[in-house]
């Protein structure tokens, strides 16, 4: 049955419709069409030249048509006029299978076929930052402890609060906002759900933020390292997996009450953690977040070492109540579709191959890591990140070769394309060698 979208506009009042599809760089890609043409358009999809987004398509590759999702329409609450669709890129009468939605769709369907369906909530942080994002927005917000600062974050209740009202108003119930750890930046909690829908929304909520900041003259940013002296955006990931209704990572008897399978599957993201980095940690300004030297607040709250642990912030995965982890690997630069779609590959595959994550370790990671003997470190920088994907089996045989062969080319030529600079650091240090 079609979904009659024109109707729908009429009675919702919208007027125009944003067909989006999100490239392999994470970027949002729209056409605006008007509510007049949405029947028809749903049908065909809207077309656009790939090659002139982030694809690896080339100019002489026919149209890419993205074919809207009615299920995840959003009316934007800031202008009602505009209805916004997530939508799926088809070329030559297929599915793209290297877009980043078509690669989560088909590692939902892969874990469908388990009977297992993997929900999942997104902690996003951001930085709400000056025009030209070498401060901060708010000069007053200066303390070297800032998280929780209930003054620095009523001074920005304009924007956070239209930002959570609406998310209230769109059902999504958000539960808590905080100022974070770092000066300007700020956290925003809305409830977990199924992973496309967390990663439809988690793509949306950033283009909302943006939308909603320059609304109030601020600029917000999900850079993961925008300041070296302050803690970077991370993007947490909560986990659990269900058949049938059922939470099957609960297990009251099982440690910490995780059960069998749910230790397999975070064996399983252990296990690719290495490769599983150039997803989670997909930017040259990534590696500045993990690995990275004490903050002025004294802690990153990033990992940089492959392991986990119970309720304690210091390493890669914790396990903070019965039947769900927290990964706190991935930043905020992540592709939310690729987000959840890689932690479902490696979960799944770790399952598949029981993978025993070993026993837990339940230390301070940032003082006491060091005594570790074997803790597998996580990539020093983008470019290992990306050998550690080229080489990674698990993700060429749940992503397709396709997907793999263009994502470490484009992230191959940022690396290069970084690495034709020369930073001040370079200059002080190597000048008079
Ligand atoms: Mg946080």
């Amino acid at each position: 049955m079609t979904t009659d979208l024109e109707k729908q506009a009429k009675e919702r009042g919208i007027k125009y419709f944003l067909i989006s599809f999100t490239d392999l760089f994470g970027t949002q890609r729209s056409k605006l069409v008007p509510a007049e043409a949405i029947n028809e358009m749903a049908k065909t999809g809207a077309g656009f030249a790939g090659f002139a987004t982030w694809l690896d398509m080339t100019p002489a590759d026919p149209d890419t048509f993205v074919i809207p999702d009615p299920s995840s329409l959003i009316q934007l609450p800031w202008r009602k006029e505009v209805g916004w669709f997530a939508g799926d890129p088809w070329m030559n009468g297929k599915e793209v299978e290297h877009a980043p939605r078509n690669v989560l769709r088909r590692q939902i369907a892969a874990a469908a076929e388990q009977g297992l369906q993997m929900k999942s909530g997104v902690e996003c942080e951001f930085f709400l930052v000056g025009p030209e994002g070498d401060c901060v927005s708010d000069p007053a917000d200066r303390q070297s402890k800032p998280c929780y600062d209930q003054s620095a974050l009523m001074r920005r209740y304009d924007v956070i609060a239209e930002i959570c009202d609406s998310m209230l108003e769109l059902g999504w119930k958000p539960y808590q906002n905080d100022h974070e750890d770092a000066n300007g930046q700020f956290e925003m909690n809305w409830d977990y759900d199924d992973a496309l829908v967390t990663a439809d929304r988690h793509s949306f909520f950033k283009y909302m933020v943006r939308s909603i900041a320059e609304k109030h003259g601020l600029r917000a940013t999900f850079m993961p390292k925008p300041f070296t002296n302050l803690t970077g955006s991370g993007c947490h990931a909560h986990v659990s997996l269900w058949k049938d209704g059922k939470n099957v990572f609960s297990d009251k008897k099982g440690e910490l009450g995780i059960s069998a399978l749910g230790y397999q599957f975070l064996g399983g993201i252990l296990a690719s953690a290495e490769s599983l980095a150039a997803l989670t940690n997909p930017t040259v300004n990534s590696y500045k977040r993990i690995n990275a030297p004490v903050t002025l607040s004294g802690a990153t709250w990033s990992p940089n070492t492959v392991t986990y642990t119970g309720n304690n912030r210091t390493h890669m995965i914790r396990i903070p109540d019965e039947g769900r982890f927290e990964v706190r690997l991935a930043d905020g630069a992540v592709n939310p579709y690729l987000l959840q779609a890689a932690l479902l590959a490696a979960g799944l595959d770790g399952i598949k191959h029981a993978r025993d994550p070993g026993k837990r370790l339940d230390i301070n990671m940032y003082t006491h890591g060091h005594l570790v003997e074997g803790a597998k470190k996580l990539p020093l920088n983008l470019l290992d990140a990306v050998r550690a994907f080229e080489r990674s089996t698990v993700f060429k045989h749940a992503f397709g070769t396709e997907f793999v062969n263009a994502y470490v080319k484009l992230k191959t030529e940022s690396w290069n394309e970084y690495t034709r600079h020369l930073s001040k650091w370079e200059l002080e240090t190597t000048l008079d060698c």
